[in-house]
């Protein structure tokens, strides 16, 4: 089943002479449980294809469909809820909440969907047993190591039901050892059904996915 469509999806910022075509005409397909990798050099619309399927951004022509369901046909709440529920996302600076401990930032988003905290705090937990963070679960953001936090906000991105897990260069900041932890993790998440799309510069990381997309310029070049 295929979790994620784009079709003929084009994204254009600005207008007239400062017009820039981010996205031109993309067709992507990613079912449940594949990893799919994006590459691209800088400038080639990788983060905007990965918001775009996310729901945070509109594009300007074209349809995403996320769990066979149409974005554009969703009000404004339910594309919400489907972010909160169905779609993880994991930045390359983590985004971790500095006042939160680590469990409090991976059952924030169960909470924000109306869970209740103590089975939301729950969840978190074990969200983080299975990243080998369960002794870190108190500790804030700052007393973690990097390749800790990005675990964290890992765990934050699976914690639930997700289905779609959409990560931009979630290991760009990480020494080599931390980057394959967090593709594991990733790996983990698409073997119990997930979907992935991560944006990577490392072409030995991408070689984990079972396709890599390239993009040049808004377009896919290869697949
Ligand atoms: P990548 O992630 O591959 O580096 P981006 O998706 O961030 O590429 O950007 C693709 C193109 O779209 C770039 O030319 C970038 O400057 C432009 N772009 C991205 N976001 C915006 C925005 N909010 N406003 C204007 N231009 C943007
Ligand atoms: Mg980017």
């Amino acid at each position: 089943m295929s979790m994620l469509e784009l079709h003929g999806v084009s994204k254009t910022f600005g207008e007239g002479p400062t017009e820039v075509h981010a996205l031109v005409d993309i067709d992507l397909s990613v079912d449940a449980g594949a990893l799919v990798a994006v590459m691209g050099a800088s400038g080639s619309g990788k983060s905007t294809l990965l918001t775009i399927a996310g729901s945070l951004e509109q594009p300007t022509q074209g349809e995403v469909l996320v769990g066979g369901a149409a974005l554009s046909r969703m009000s404004r709440n339910d594309q919400a809820r489907m972010r909160r529920r169905s779609i993880g996302y994991v930045f390359q600076d983590f985004n971790l909440l500095a006042g939160l401990s680590a469990v409090e930032n991976v059952s924030l988003p169960l909470e924000l969907d109306g869970m209740p905290a103590k089975k939301a705090q729950s969840a978190g937990m074990a969200a983080l047993e299975g990243l080998g963070l369960a002794d870190r679960a108190s500790h804030f953001p700052d007393e973690l190591w990097g390749g800790e936090r990005q675990r964290v906000s890992i765990a934050r991105a699976v914690v639930g039901e997700r289905h779609l897990l959409l990560a931009d260069e979630p290991s760009g900041a990480l020494d080599s050892t931390n980057a394959e932890a967090v593709m594991r993790l990733v790996l983990a998440a698409c073997r119990r059904g997930v979907a992935a799309v991560v944006v990577t510069h490392d072409a030995q990381l991408a070689s984990w996915a079972d396709r890599v997309v390239f993009l040049r310029d808004g377009r896919v070049v290869d697949q």
